[in-house]
Parts: structure tokens; C-alpha cells; sequence
């Protein structure tokens, strides 16, 4: 075990690294399988080195606060109480996110088929992979579009997982060290541990590179990119240690839901000096969790695809 950091043993390549124990805007990072919210409670009896893990334990189950977690609060601490504090089965799931976690899961099995040094799986395997991610979903509890239908979504899962094969992308420079890997270790004295996946670790000569696989209505932005960079500056932090010396680059991968799908790359590198801000947001968020501070923040964007609109008008305080 690294000192202070937990990231899952990277699977086959050989990389000893003990493993530590196991959401809606329109550009939103794909869900995982199973996304850090909805990874399995931590069994009873689990003993900690870090004492802010048995609160988080004692107040959601999970000791221990993914990134999903944090990002959910900070968009509406109700929403956020209603899935980690109460765990309230959501009414209705957005299409956008089965739709996202189905392109993650065709992407992932592209690149564990790497990692396992197999033969790449063709475009029909990786289509059988993204409608894997229907299967859990009654067609009724799937809210979608005013313009979507299931069907018009599979036609667009092929336009976007073709452009994705046939782009340079598809490929990897140097090594991959894992795929959906854990990441687990404490950032900030007095909150509980940062758990989460990430969705593809490389590395070559000069540096490690944490990508996140990410789904979007159009290109991104030079401001989405340095918005969404917090999550990875993180994982950053706790895998710094993976490669010591080495430089650390964050790298988002982005596939366009346009009619003619792209994928852009942004790579960063990642200077932890810069790091305070995101850290003193992180630990105020746990502190508000943490005192019970939880009020609807309604909100065009996050009450459209929120699952919660029924809880939420029951809701008096
Ligand atoms: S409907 Fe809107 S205000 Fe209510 S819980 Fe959901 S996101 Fe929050």
C-alpha cells in the first residue's frame, strides 16, 4: 500500500498496488460500473485509520466521499440528501445518463481488451455493451427527450462509437496501467476519504495520465475544460505517488452527441501547488454535510433530469 493513498491494483499489468475497498448537465462525466454513488455500502465492522470515515460512515453508509457525492451537493443539497443520506430510489433515471453509462461501459471494454493485451472488440461487440446499460431500466422509469426515442439514442451510440474507433484516439500512447481503476486516500485532515474510479490510467516515458471519458451535446470550451479539471486534480493528488518523478497530465475525452460525432482530447498538466482552492471547496462541502445543512436549490438545469421532483414537493423542511 502506497502511504496515504489506496488505488486498485491494476488489473494484469502487473503494477503491485493494494486495492482500497469499494451523475446532470448535459456535458456530465459518464457514470461508472457501478459509479462511486452507487458503489457498495461498506460492510459493518470496516476499521479506519482516518476518523472522519466512521462519520461518513455513520451518516451515508460509505466510509468514505466520492467525487459523485461532492458534485451532487454542491448542485442541490437536497438532491444530494434524498440519494446519500436517505437512499431514496430515484423516480425516474434521465436518458442521458443510461445513454452515457452505456457509451463508458462500450469505451471501457475497449480499452480492458488493451489492458489484457486481447484482440480489440469490433463495433457490434462494443454496441452490445452499450445497450447492457438498458437492462436495469423499465422503458417507463427512463425519461427521455422531447426529440430522443430509445432508437434514435442506439443510432447515435453507433455514429459516436465508430468515430470513436476510427479516431486516433482509440489508441494509447505508452502503457495502459488500468481501466476503471479505484482510487481511495485521505486529502484533507478532519474529512473522509476520497473514493472514486478512474476511467483509464496510462503512462510513457514522461508521465502518467489520468483521462476521464466524457459525453457532450457540442465541443467543449476552454472554460468546461478548467470547470470539470477539480475531479482530476484530485485523483492527481492521489496518484502522485504512482509514478514518482514522473509528470502528472489530466486528460478529458470528449465525444460529441452531434450528428457528426467528434473526439476532442484535452490534456492539462497538473501543477499540485494550484491545488488549495479545490481542496478548501472539497473540505467545506463535508463540513456542510457534515452539520446538516441540506435545502432544495432549484435550478432549470439540475430539476430537468432530476429524479427527485416528488420527494422534493413532498419536502417542508
Ligand atoms: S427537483 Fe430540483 S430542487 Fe428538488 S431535489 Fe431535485 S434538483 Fe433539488
Amino acid at each position: 500500500m502506497i502511504a496515504g493513498t489506496g488505488i486498485g491494483t491494476c488489473r494484469g499489468t502487473g503494477v503491485g498496488l493494494d486495492v482500497g475497498p469499494g451523475a446532470a448537465a448535459e456535458t456530465k462525466s459518464l457514470a461508472k460500473s457501478p459509479p462511486p454513488d452507487l458503489a457498495p455500502r461498506t460492510p459493518a465492522g470496516t476499521t479506519s485509520s482516518n476518523p472522519a470515515n466512521d462519520t461518513a460512515l455513520k451518516l451515508t453508509g460509505r466510509d468514505y466521499i466520492s467525487w459523485s457525492a461532492i458534485s451532487t451537493f454542491r448542485t442541490c443539497p437536497l438532491k444530494y440528501k434524498f440519494r446519500y443520506i436517505d437512499g431514496l430510489e430515484e423516480e425516474t433515471v434521465s436518458s442521458a445518463l443510461v445513454f452515457g453509462t452505456g457509451i463508458h461501459t462500450a469505451i471501457e471494454q475497449h480499452f480492458q481488451a488493451n489492458l489484457a493485451g486481447e484482440k480489440q472488440p469490433t463495433l457490434d461487440q462494443l454496441m452490445f455493451a452499450y445497450r447492457s446499460a438498458w437492462l436495469p431500466h423499465e422503458p417507463e422509469q427512463v425519461s427521455f427527450g422531447s426529440r430522443e426515442t430509445r432508437e434514435s439514442l442506439d443510432d447515435l451510440a453507433g455514429r459516436m462509437l465508430t468515430a470513436f474507433l476510427a479516431s486516433k484516439h482509440a489508441g494509447v500512447n505508452g502503457r495502459v496501467l488500468g481501466v476503471e481503476e479505484e482510487i481511495r486516500g485521505k486529502l484533507v485532515e478532519g474529512v473522509p476519504d476520497l473514493y472514486g474510479r478512474v476511467d483509464l490510467l496510462t503512462e510513457d516515458r514522461d508521465a502518467l495520465a489520468i483521462t476521464d471519458i466524457k459525453t457532450s451535446r457540442g465541443k467543449w470550451s476552454p472554460e468546461q475544460v478548467e470547470d470539470s479539471g477539480e475531479q482530476l486534480m484530485l485523483y492527481s493528488k492521489l496518484a502522485s505517488e504512482i509514478s514518482p518523478g514522473k509528470k502528472i497530465l489530466t486528460r478529458f475525452l470528449v465525444l460529441t452527441k452531434t450528428k457528426e460525432p467528434v473526439v476532442e482530447e484535452h490534456v492539462r498538466e497538473v501543477e499540485l501547488g494550484n491545488l488549495q482552492r479545490t481542496l478548501a471547496g472539497f473540505e467545506r462541502v463535508w463540513r456542510a454535510i457534515e452539520s446538516g445543512v441540506f435545502y432544495p436549490a432549484p435550478s432549470v438545469m439540475a430539476c430537468a433530469g432530476c429524479g427527485y421532483r416528488e420527494a422534493c414537493r413532498a419536502w417542508s423542511g
